[in-house]
């Protein structure tokens, strides 16, 4: 049964990104790296940061393995974070700074509503110690997306090491990372780049890379370390998804052919103001009221009978849709992800497919 993945990621591919992976490369040898190598320059040039003051390391991993590479690897036993959690993912920042006994404080914020940099500024006037400012830019816990612009600003005011993870946005939406003085940016593979799973990156900039060297707390994920290695000639530290590097390398390519970021936003904010506006014609409300993102949606289930997400959920796959479970916490909400290979004739024909559930399979 063919379906496409209406998920946050993995996502839907194209044929092209999956064909990539049909030829079997060797680590070591030399075309394979110097693909590598294009793909952090390519990585730079999405980024629209210099290679003088930026670099891309690549970590073998999902895209948490990412995050805490910067984390366990990129802090000095001095430093005290400021962490912004408004979901799951800014949780994980949080999990991963007490599993490392990190000097941290959270600035927690509801699942609905943004980080303000006007609180985070009082937080940091309580807590003169703060050095480092973490948060997420896309919380895809329930598709909110985070305003970086004036906490950057004030990151940058007050000399903060600035961490972004921009797992599910990068690729998606253009981000200023050199405007915005981000430090380390971290997303992955098989997000809105539209490969498939299997690493994660951080755009890095290389002072701060070259500063906090010696602070790994493991060795698998010291940044620095593959940083070094992956400088030389394009060589991961150790064995690297080969073929999920192939396939990445392919994505690249199609999303320059796309037009580029911009033009792969605009594909996903339509997607998006389409699925929201048809799902609420019949009747499906959003859990998001402001900032919704253009990636993803979290929908309330609806009020009616005994809705059973697993029914939803076979019934969806059985027509050629597979959605996600909710993640809010204190609300029961399904999510509806636009990204990946999807275009407006999906969403279309997924909500008719929706529609079509709510009259004849849904016992009210
Ligand atoms: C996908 C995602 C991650 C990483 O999750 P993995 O399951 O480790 O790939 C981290 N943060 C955000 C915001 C994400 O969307």
């Amino acid at each position: 049964m063919e379906y496409k993945l209406l998920t946050p990621g993995p996502l839907t591919t194209t044929a092209t990104v999956k064909q990539a992976m049909l030829t079997d490369h060797c680590t070591w040898d030399q075309e394979y790296k110097t693909i590598t190598q294009e793909i952090r320059q390519k990585l730079l040039v999405l980024a629209g940061v210099s290679e003088q003051e930026y670099t891309t390391v690549l970590m073998q991993g999902s895209g948490s393995f990412g995050v805490e590479a910067v984390l366990s690897s990129m802090i000095k036993p001095t430093d005290h974070l400021l962490i912004c959690a408004n979901g799951a993912y800014g949780q994980r920042i949080v999990a991963m700074s007490e599993r490392y006994q990190l000097n941290y404080t959270v600035y927690e914020v509801a699942e609905n509503a943004i980080p303000l940099a006007a609180d985070i500024a009082k937080l940091i006037e309580a807590n003169p110690t703060i050095t480092v400012l973490a948060m997420v830019h896309s919380e895809t816990t329930s598709g909110i997306l985070n305003d970086l612009t004036e906490i950057a600003q004030l990151a940058k005011e007050q000399q903060l090491l600035f961490i972004v993870d921009a797992m599910s946005s990068l690729g998606g939406i253009p981000i200023d990372v050199s405007g915005l003085e981000i430090d380390f940016l971290i997303s992955s593979s098989n997000k809105c780049i539209q490969g498939v799973p299997g690493f994660s990156f951080v755009i890095a900039k290389r002072k701060e890379l070259e500063q906090r060297q010696t602070f790994a707390r493991t060795l698998s994920l010291d940044l620095y370390d593959q940083y070094k290695v992956m400088e030389k000639d394009g060589k991961w530290r150790f064995t690297s998804p080969t073929h999920t590097v192939l396939a990445f390398y392919q994505a690249l390519i199609e999303l320059e052919e796309e037009g580029g970021i911009h033009q792969r936003y605009v594909r996903y904010l339509t997607n998006n103001r389409l699925l929201r506006q048809k799902m609420s014609e019949i009747g499906y409300r959003p859990f998001i009221k402001e900032h919704q993102g253009p990636f993803i949606t979290s929908f309330y289930y609806p009020k009616r009978g005994n809705f059973k997400f697993d029914h939803f959920y076979a019934f969806l796959k059985e027509h050629g849709f597979v959605i996600y479970p909710g993640k809010i916490s204190s609300q029961e909400c399904f999510r509806i992800g636009n990204i990946g290979e999807i275009y407006p004739e999906d969403i279309d024909r997924l909500v008719e497919v929706i529609e079509h559930y709510s009259e004849v399979a849904y016992v009210s």
